[in-house]
Formats: C-alpha cells, structure tokens, sequence
C-alpha cells in the first residue's frame, strides 16, 4: 500500500477522528484549571505570586538545573540568556542554518550579526565539525577571546538548537568551544524532557532557553525559562528580567538596563498545571514515535530517530522524503485529506533579512530543508493507543 495513504489512514485510526489533525494540540485538565481559577481568585495575575516560583523549582528540579527563571516567552529567555552570556551590541553570534527564526532574530535584535553553520545528519542540531571547520577558517583567538578574522567582531557565542527535540552532539560542540573560548548557549525551546547522555538539553551549555509557546510539548499560553548553571547565574539572570531593581521597600533604583521579560503568575500557574501531565506527554510521544517508525520502515521514507546515546522528547515527529517532488507530493495528499503534515522552515540565509549573513557550507541543511515533513505528534494520553 502506499505510504501516503497509510500515513492518513493511521492517523485517523491513532486519533479516532474524522476530523482536522493538526500537528500540535495542547491539552488542559482539572490541575490547570484548578490552578489558573486561583490565580484569579487570588487577584495575583501579574508579575507577582506562588506560581511563578513554584514553576520554576519544578522545571530546576526536572532538568536538573542549578537554576530556572521564568519569562514571558522562550524568545525572551533565549535574549536573556545571550546577554546574560556576555553576548553585545557588534559581536557575532554562531547558529545552525536549520532553526526557527526566532534564534536569528534574537542575535539580530541584540545589535549582533548571525553567522550560520551546517546541521548534523543525525538529530539535525548544529554539527561540531562544521563549526570547528567554520572556525578555522573565520576564527582568531586574540586576549582569549575569538574575533571574525576579516571583520574583527567578537565570536560572542555559539547557539545550538536541539531540532524537534533530538539533543544536538554536545560533546563536540563543548569541546570546540572550549577550545575557541567562546560561550555556549542552548536554544532548547522543542526540548523539554530530552536528554543528552543523561543531562537534560539547555543544562550543558553556559545557559540554556525553553519555550512553553502553545505548539511546545506543555505550553503556559506564552512563556520560556533560561535555565542556568549556577545559583548566582540564576540571581543575575531574574535580576536582568526584572527591571535590574535593587530590592528596596519604596525607593525605585535600578542597577543597568533591565528587561521586563517576567512571566505572569497567571500563566505559571497554567505551566505547573501542566507539568502534572509532563511525564504522560513523554510516554505518548514516545509510544506515538514508535508507530511511525514501524508505519515507515522499508519504505523510501526515513524516519528521524533520536541520536545515540540520547533521549528525545519526540516533540515534532518527522520524516525524510527521498527528494523534493516526493514531499511535495505528501504535503498535498494529507492536507488536502485534513491531516496536518508541514515541511521544515526556510533555512536562515534564505530569508531576505539575512541573506547576506556569513556562513559555512551547509550540505545536510540543503537537504533537510528540501526533504523533511513534520507530521502530527499530538500526545495521546486518554485513550489507549
Ligand atoms: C518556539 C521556539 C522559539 C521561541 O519560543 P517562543 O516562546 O515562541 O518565543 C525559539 N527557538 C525555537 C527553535 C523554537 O522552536
């Protein structure tokens, strides 16, 4: 039969509907209304209450973290964490070609310039030996820091993403940066319950930024958390989102040029609602992935497993098409069946605002970006699938 008709044929089945599957749909219970009516009830909606710390130690103690700080969305801790990091204004800053836009963005935004280097055919995060091939070529150690030969900017940091959330090789991308002096700074807004070798992903890195965007694996309507190495980063880190005040009962005096990056206590109290459910999401992702993998197996469509040694929270299911003819074909077949499949974003250097950005040669970028469906990898937790 053909793999395309089997594709929807399962996902119908695996749903139990006739309806449109979309890729991602969150999912709310008792826990969070529970904990989103007393918010209300208890008039502290803003920036102000329980639930924000209580969010907080529970995504410190579920990564693993020395510290967690809450804001108002994983763009915002990704900004964080890169200015907590030392990254500034002229500098920059090293990122995969794959990746949602909002990783550019943040480095753009910043008054830094985003140079774009290849993915890893496995788990397509940023590749350690392109990056270190990137630096040999464009990298100068100078007062141990790295410096772009030619333009002499400052190589502020090197961001990788952990893409659908499969671990990108931290190993080597530690051991590159270590070598080049250069901070290391995880966007793992898709990889929330993914492990590195035992080490949750955004916990390797000098910091680390996750998203709770309504698409992510739980969602606080809007919302991210740098997470941190240390408890004085995570000091340094609240005190930069805060404003930068320095705590006084009436007297407003800020140390530097804070952010107002907070996360309400309203959608704190939605995200520990949801992390109720964490565990169940994984399984069913978990068990969600394993169905595709044996619904594609000897066909001419690859699977993305997670990489060795690594476990993945299966975020976004995803699949390799032979060439690009043959994903078009699918992403025409299933949605035009109401079945949700989507192809992978615009490698960076192709969108109009950086297409003149420095960057490496990008092989497995090229294809992925032609080849790659996302399909539907909404967690099944009440019925049995
Ligand atoms: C979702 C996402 C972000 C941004 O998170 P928001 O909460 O939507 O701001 C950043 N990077 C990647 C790779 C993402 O997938």
């Amino acid at each position: 039969m053909d793999p395309i008709q089997q594709l929807v044929d399962f996902t119908r089945h695996y749903y139990q509907t006739n309806d449109f599957i979309p890729l991602h749909a969150p999912q709310f219970g008792d826990a969070e209304k529970q904990a989103v009516m007393d918010t209300l009830e208890s008039t502290f909606v803003s920036s102000v209450g329980r639930y924000v710390d209580e969010f907080e130690q529970q995504i410190s103690q579920f990564t693993g973290s020395a510290g967690a700080v809450a804001t108002v969305n994983g763009t915002a801790a990704l900004h964080a964490a890169l200015y907590a990091s030392g990254v500034r204004q002229g500098d920059m800053v090293i990122t995969q070609a794959l990746s949602f836009v909002a990783t550019a963005n943040v480095i753009h935004h910043m008054g830094a310039t985003p140079a774009f280097v290849d993915i890893s055919p496995s788990g397509f995060g940023l590749c350690p030996d392109a990056l270190a091939a990137f630096l040999d070529e464009h990298g100068q150690l100078r007062d141990g820091a790295c410096y772009h030969k030619t333009s002499h900017q400052r190589i502020g940091a090197v961001v990788p993403m952990h893409t659908f959330g499969h671990p990108a090789d931290m190993d080597g991308l530690l051991r590159v940066c270590q070598q080049w002096h250069i901070p290391l700074v995880e966007d793992a807004a898709e990889s929330l319950g993914s492990w590195y070798q035992g080490h949750h992903t955004g916990t390797l890195g000098d910091f680390g930024a996750l998203s709770f965007n309504g698409n992510k694996i739980i969602t606080t309507g809007g919302g991210g958390m740098v997470l941190t190495r240390t408890a004085g980063a995570q000091q340094q880190v609240k005190h930069l989102t805060t404003t930068a005040k320095v705590p006084h009962p009436y007297e407003f005096f800020h140390d530097q040029a804070g952010f107002n990056y907070r996360m309400p206590n309203l959608n704190a109290a939605l995200g520990c609602g949801q992390m109720t459910r964490l565990n169940d999401y994984l399984k069913a992702k978990r068990a969600l992935a394993e169905h595709y993998q044996q619904l594609f197996a000897g066909t001419e469509y690859q699977f993305i497993q997670e990489p060795e040694n690594c476990r993945s929270n299966y975020w976004l299911n995803g699949i390799i098409c032979p060439d690009k003819a043959c994903r078009d074909k699918l992403l025409t077949i299933t949605n035009d069946q109401g079945v949700m499949t989507r192809p992978v974003w615009q490698l960076m250097h192709r969108l109009p605002m950086y297409q003149d950005c420095i960057r490496g040669t990008l092989p497995t970028a090229e294809r992925a970006a032609e080849r790659i469906v996302n399909l539907p990898s909404s967690p099944l937790t009440t019925k049995e699938a």
